[in-house]
């Protein structure tokens, strides 16, 4: 593992940590909490650049956004009581459920989006709760939508950039607005074999105004249910409806076989954790399912 490693860096900033990773000429990787790229132990890696003294640990108000800084733990998320009131406790819920406690205090949110799992467990309630990244490189800074991000975390496109901060805008909020992480793993310490997370706002007849749905390891890459999300929007949510939006996630994700379960049970277990977090959203609302 890192067998040729020639240099350990430990950057005091953001600028000094990017001229570190231009310098290493693609033989340099960066590394936060080590939980991903250490089990990785990519042979090419000449330089390792640890960017947990850079500046990036924070969680923040700007304007009318939450703003988390990379090198954040999921440790810190799950007891920040800012993250805590933020949509009902959504990332904390999804943080808590990323591995055991070690592994939690040194894995990082910025790492869980840079590593580009479609498993990632973060992944999915910052999609529903329409986040952006910040990434800096030689050029500056610049702002993408998290799903655009996802998207082409796994090409060579970022290699030379950084994740800064994940920025999320005030989510809808009041009596109607709940919100649901669901996870099904092997045990409770493994990675999701599927995650769903859900936000729903229903107005006062129980209509179906607002609404994200957003499901990770059953696609190259966490993604939203647009078309699930559309069928929903100024209706009931009655079970004939939860029915309705179970089939039509299915439709909507390509999960594949590999060693922990099959495509097949993926697209069935979609629509159970789907249902499931549409329920867990609607019930405290007083929608009568
Ligand atoms: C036993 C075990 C259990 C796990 N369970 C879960 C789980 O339940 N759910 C889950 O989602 N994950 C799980 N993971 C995976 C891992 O812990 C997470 O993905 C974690 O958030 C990665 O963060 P890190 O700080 O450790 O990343 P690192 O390992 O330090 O880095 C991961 C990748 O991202 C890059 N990187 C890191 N930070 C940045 C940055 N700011 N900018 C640009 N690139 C960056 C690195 O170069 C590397 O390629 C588990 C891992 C282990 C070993």
């Amino acid at each position: 593992m890192f067998d040729k490693v020639e240099a350990f860096y430990r950057p005091a900033n953001v600028r000094e940590a990017l001229r570190l990773l231009q310098s290493g000429k693609g033989q340099a990787r960066v590394v936060a909490g080590g939980t991903d790229v250490v089990v990785d132990g990519d042979d090419s890696v000449r330089f390792l650049i640890d960017i947990t003294h850079a500046g990036l640990s924070y969680i923040r108000r700007r304007g009318t956004a939450s703003v988390i800084g990379a090198t954040t733990t999921m440790a810190e998320l799950e007891a920040s009581p800012q993250i805590q009131s933020l949509a009902g406790g959504l990332l904390c819920k999804a943080a808590h459920s990323c591995g055991s406690m070690p592994i939690r205090n040194l894995a990082t949110l910025g790492g869980n989006m840079a590593n580009g799992s479609p498993a990632a467990d973060m992944a999915t309630p910052l999609l529903v709760l329409d986040a952006a990244v910040v990434m800096a490189d030689a050029k500056g800074r610049r702002r993408l939508p998290l799903a655009e991000y996802l998207g082409n975390a796994r090409s060579n496109r970022y290699a030379r950039s950084l994740v800064v901060e994940i920025v999320i805008p005030d989510p809808p909020r009041g009596k109607g607005c709940r919100w649901s992480f669901q996870k099904l793993g092997r045990t409770a310490v493994d990675i999701s074999l599927v995650n769903v997370s859900a936000g729903l706002h229903l107005d006062s007849r129980g209509r179906v105004k607002w609404v994200r749905i957003a499901l990770g390891s059953v696609a190259p890459a966490p993604m939203r249910a647009p078309g699930a999300e559309q069928r929903m929007t100024g209706r009931i949510l009655d079970q004939a409806l939860l029915a309705e939006i179970g089939a039509e996630v299915a439709r909507e994700v390509s999960p594949i076989s590999d060693a922990r379960a099959s495509a097949e049970y993926r697209r069935e277990i979609c629509s159970v954790l789907t249902r499931r977090a549409l329920e867990e959203c609607s019930a405290p609302a007083g929608c009568s399912l």
